[in-house]
């Protein structure tokens, strides 16, 4: 290589430093299908760190499901959706997924996408596409996923969309920018369920700032989907609320245990997202035997199977709630499986998170800039697989660690 500039050099000069700050991240090679335990280089780990939130990314019937599926159509769909790609088990699908929001949308349709980061970038990006350039308004909460973050970023390069950040937590100030806001499209972005803290966004008052000022409002519900609403179908359903102006995102590779997501909203929005959203046009239709798969992973979630399992991860929420108890390490409160432990710095998490695997749990480090500087944290997550005695045991452990990550502290 000529000149001053060392790409290789500059890379290995970065990664020391990220090790340096402790911010290293590491990949691990696990050998054994999602579960509530892990085969990890011959060792096995219970998991609480999985977003298999009902227990289903191993399940039997959606097993047959997928090879039922590959059977009768293969395994690649061949083209992207609006070349030659889009198989009747897609539109069955998108018609389900749609039922499952009909009484909260008004004319509901959905559109099924590879992966929630996906559907993000083509929903954001293309709804703001509506307005012309500089025209648009984009309201994002402070703790959005970085898919989020990301379709925000684009827009505002693409179509010089003005964004503003909120704190979910304090929606009068929202209000109070928004309301002056005289850009022809304004948009609301929020998680439904925030994924590194477990709590669920205000999207009742969110919907009321919506409808005051003239705005959609699109909610991510990755978190949410399968796990919230009596009948598995999401936020949407547990607040009981409805309006023309939601927009919704739930993915399918967490509680419904596939991989995919969709955005479902008013028919005429998915009718411009098909025509404009390129992360939409641009990429190969996921292969329809996961469309065929995730058919039987919604029937399961819906029915009195999927109740069952969330019934389970309620009890083991309410158990974590009345006997889990720290005396340093925050708990974070959360009504939903993602049961953050915030220990503040990347040294006592990383700390942790390795005297866990001493102990045979899996349990990462989250930091920076996963979450914010000096709020490194343990991610707990339940699945409906995992039984009360697992989580008693976890308690335990977890009570063991935290002294002894105090005490090496101390010393
Ligand atoms: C996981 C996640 C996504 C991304 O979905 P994928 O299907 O994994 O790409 C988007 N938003 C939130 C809030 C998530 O937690």
């Amino acid at each position: 290589m000529t000149g001053s500039f060392n790409a290789l050099k500059l890379v290995e000069d970065q990664i020391t430093d990220l090790e340096l700050q402790l911010l290293k991240r590491q990949l691990r090679v696990t050998e054994s299908a999602c579960d509530t335990t892990a085969l990890v280089g011959n060792r096995l780990l219970n998991t609480f760190c999985s977003n298999d939130y009902l227990g289903l990314a191993n399940h039997p019937k959606i097993i047959d499901g997928l090879m039922e599926g590959a059977k009768k159509y293969g395994v690649g769909s061949g083209a992207s959706h609006l070349i030659s790609g889009h198989n009747v088990a897609h539109d069955h699908l998108e018609k389900k997924l749609a039922s499952f929001q009909a009484s909260h949308i008004p004319k509901a349709r959905a559109l099924f996408f590879s992966t929630g980061y996906l559907a993000n970038l083509a929903a954001i990006t293309g709804l703001v596409r509506l307005a012309p350039s500089g025209g648009a308004s984009i309201y994002s909460a402070k703790l959005n996923h970085a898919s989020l973050i990301d379709g925000v970023r684009l827009a505002s390069v693409q179509n010089n969309a003005a964004v503003t950040l909120f704190d979910h937590t304090q929606p009068a100030s929202l209000l109070s920018s928004i309301k002056n806001d005289v850009r022809p499209l304004k948009l609301i972005v929020v998680d439904g369920v925030f994924s590194m803290d477990g709590d669920l966004a205000p999207v009742k008052e969110l919907l009321r700032i919506a409808e005051q000022s003239d705005a959609l409002l699109l909610i991510d519900d990755a978190h949410g989907f399968g796990v919230l609403g009596k009948n598995g179908h999401g936020i949407l359903e547990q607040e009981n609320i409805s309006s023309d102006r939601i927009i919704y995102i739930g993915t399918l590779g967490k509680a419904a245990g596939v991989s995919g997501a969709f955005v479902c909203a008013k028919d005429q929005f998915i009718e411009w997202l098909i025509q404009k959203g390129r992360p939409y046009i641009y990429s190969t239709a996921t292969p329809p035997a996961i469309a065929h798969a995730l058919l039987k992973s919604l029937e399961i979630i819906e029915g009195d199977e999927g109740k069952e399992r969330r019934a389970q991860l309620y009890r083991l929420i309410q158990i974590w709630q009345d006997e889990m108890s720290f005396t340093q390490w925050t708990k974070v409160s959360s009504c939903t499986p993602i049961q953050p432990v915030v220990l503040g710095s990347n040294a006592n998490a990383l700390m942790a998170a390795k005297l866990l695997d001493e102990a045979s749990y899996w349990i990462p480090a989250i930091r920076p800039p996963t979450v914010p500087p000096g709020s490194a944290r343990l991610r707990v997550t339940f699945s409906a697989s995992h039984r009360e005695e697992d989580l008693y045991q976890l308690i335990k452990t977890l009570k063991t660690i935290e002294q002894q990550v105090m005490d090496k502290a101390s010393s």
